[in-house]
């Protein structure tokens, strides 16, 4: 137990509020900076006219890495926050008519995909066998240790862990890793869509994202009550309760440092001491703005950023049977559609579009007989955009996609509507070009390039988020927070 010291957190995204929590564990004396005026980042909840919205995430996996949080701090999460599993991770509609539900049974789900597609049983059972193996090998040390740390490469399961590890998993991408195993293209392209998870492109990035599936289907999605917002809700709650002070609405405008040395941070001019700075905001940002460092901020981005979105937040006034709380319309054409968000830096005419309606789920979430659609499709990182032109030009394309698989003329149904560019991403919470999830994976070595978690420049000034190790995405940002704690610790 450490007492006495401080540490000061730049930013209250969930990495920020789960490190505050950590280290007001570990006795240090915690202050978190959020610039905004509410706390969670990319979490925070739109509401119109009754209609409720999850504006970030909502897709709920891992909740092991909250249950782990709470009890590190010795309290039971239920008295903060509950969630239970749902039965369908996703359903996914193709333009020839076919619709997909992805069951979390994994022999269910293999029933179905015989049936609705003809793909062998035994295939995606394998498959899902094998996500789990790699997962629990080398997911596990990986994600949840520090890449610079020697303890991390001589832990006793690292040999047995590489050696789990195939060729196609190294060095082929994820599409090539998919087609060898399943036999039809909409199965391949279900199993593509999973390095969406963390903003990349499946006909890039390796082979080894193919553990991801083993989240979704095997370990299963789950529903939080009350919606996402409910998270950074019980993170808040706990982070008090353990005598976090949070300054909302302060902007930090520095973070001060000596010849190698962390000293604290400057908000409005004011010299604020701290023994250890955590920077919970985008990596590049940090160098650029917060370290005035260029030059390490545009090696940050040597590494590809990660895709954007842009959302729509409709208020529905129907109901609509055949939809479930996760819905994918795929693109017909995949490849293309990467290739214009990755190469192009381009919307596609013909988006893969993800819908999330959390008034499946519970009431309340949207007035009765309507329901509150999240309508999301993959945006490009791209700067300098006329989001005037391109919003009108998605929305043009989603609608009439939706209208002609659902039938219905979809534009006639929405009673409220809200609008998340990529550019309104980065306002909100300084992630450069409103990448979600920092930098993307499409390379081999995406993983080892990820910045650390610290940097051996500065002591006492450590990094949390979804912009560095070990990656984007709540159960990532969750274990960066512990990595950083232990790292603190040790
Ligand atoms: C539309 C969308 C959909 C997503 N979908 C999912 C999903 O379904 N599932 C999933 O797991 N993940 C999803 N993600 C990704 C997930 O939201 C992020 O990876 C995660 O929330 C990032 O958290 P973070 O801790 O890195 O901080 P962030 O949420 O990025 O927060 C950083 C905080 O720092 C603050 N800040 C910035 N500059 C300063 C400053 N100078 N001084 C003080 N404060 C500052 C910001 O205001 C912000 O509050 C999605 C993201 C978005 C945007």
């Amino acid at each position: 137990m450490i007492s006495g010291r401080k540490a000061i957190i730049v930013g209250s995204g969930i990495a920020g509020m789960a490190t505050s929590i950590r280290l007001a564990v570990q006795g240090f004396d915690v202050e978190v900076f959020e610039k905004n005026d509410v706390l969670g980042g990319k979490m925070y909840l739109i509401e119109k006219n009754g209609f409720y919205f999850d504006a970030g995430p909502s897709l709920f996996t891992q909740p092991q890495n909250l249950i782990e949080l709470f009890e590190y701090a010795g309290e039971t999460i239920g008295e903060y926050f509950n969630f239970s599993k749902v039965p369908i991770a996703c359903k996914y509609f193709f333009e020839s008519g076919v619709v997909v539900n992805a069951y979390t049974d994994k022999h269910d789900f293999a029933k179905e995909l015989n049936e609705k597609l003809g793909e062998p049983e035994h295939n995606v059972i394998d498959y899902l066998d094998e996500s789990a193996r790699v997962y629990e090998s080398v997911g596990n040390i990986f994600l949840n240790y520090s890449l610079r740390s020697a303890s991390t490469w001589l832990h006793p399961r690292i040999f047995s862990a590489m050696k789990s590890v195939g060729l196609s998993h190294l060095f082929g991408t994820l599409n090539s890793f998919n087609q060898i195993r399943l036999k039809t293209k909409e199965a391949v392209q279900i199993f593509n869509r999973f390095a969406t998870y963390n903003g990349s492109n499946p006909f890039k990035a390796p082979g080894m994202l193919s553990l991801i599936p083993h989240l979704e289907q095997n370990e299963g999605t789950f529903y939080p009550k009350g919606g996402m917002i409910s998270i950074p809700n019980a993170l808040e709650r706990l982070a008090r309760k353990k005598g976090v002070k949070f300054s909302l609405g302060k902007s930090v405008e520095k973070i001060v440092k000596g010849n190698d040395i962390v000293e604290g941070v400057e908000v409005g001019g004011i010299f604020h001491p701290a023994d250890i700075v955590i920077s919970n905001v985008d990596v590049y940002y940090t160098y650029k703005n917060l370290l005035g460092d260029i030059n390490k901020a545009n090696k940050v981005l040597k590494n590809e950023r990660s895709s954007s979105a842009l959302i729509f937040y409709w208020g529905i006034n129907k109901t609509f049977p055949d939809l479930h709380l996760h819905n994918i319309f795929f693109s017909n054409d995949y490849k293309s559609e990467f290739e214009h968000l990755f190469e192009k830096k381009q919307f596609f005419h013909d988006p893969t579009i993800y819908i999330n309606i959390t008034s499946k789920m519970e009431e309340g979430q949207a007035p009765d007989g309507k329901e509150n659609w999240f309508v999301m499709v993959n945006a490009p990182a791209m700067e300098g955009a006329d989001w005037v032109k391109e919003v009108s030009e998605v929305r043009k394309n989603v609608i009439d996609k939706l209208s002609r698989i659902m039938g219905v003329d979809i534009a006639s149904y929405i009673q409220e509507e809200e609008v998340l560019t990529p550019e309104g991403i980065q306002r909100r919470t300084d992630s450069y070009l409103g990448s979600l999830y920092g930098t993307s994976s499409n390379s081999k070595w995406a993983a080892f390039l990820r910045h650390a978690n610290y940097t051996t420049a500065v002591k006492g000034l450590f990094f949390a988020g979804g912009s560095v190790h070990p990656g984007g995405g709540i159960p990532l940002c969750l274990k960066s927070a512990k990595i950083v704690s232990d790292l603190i610790k040790e």
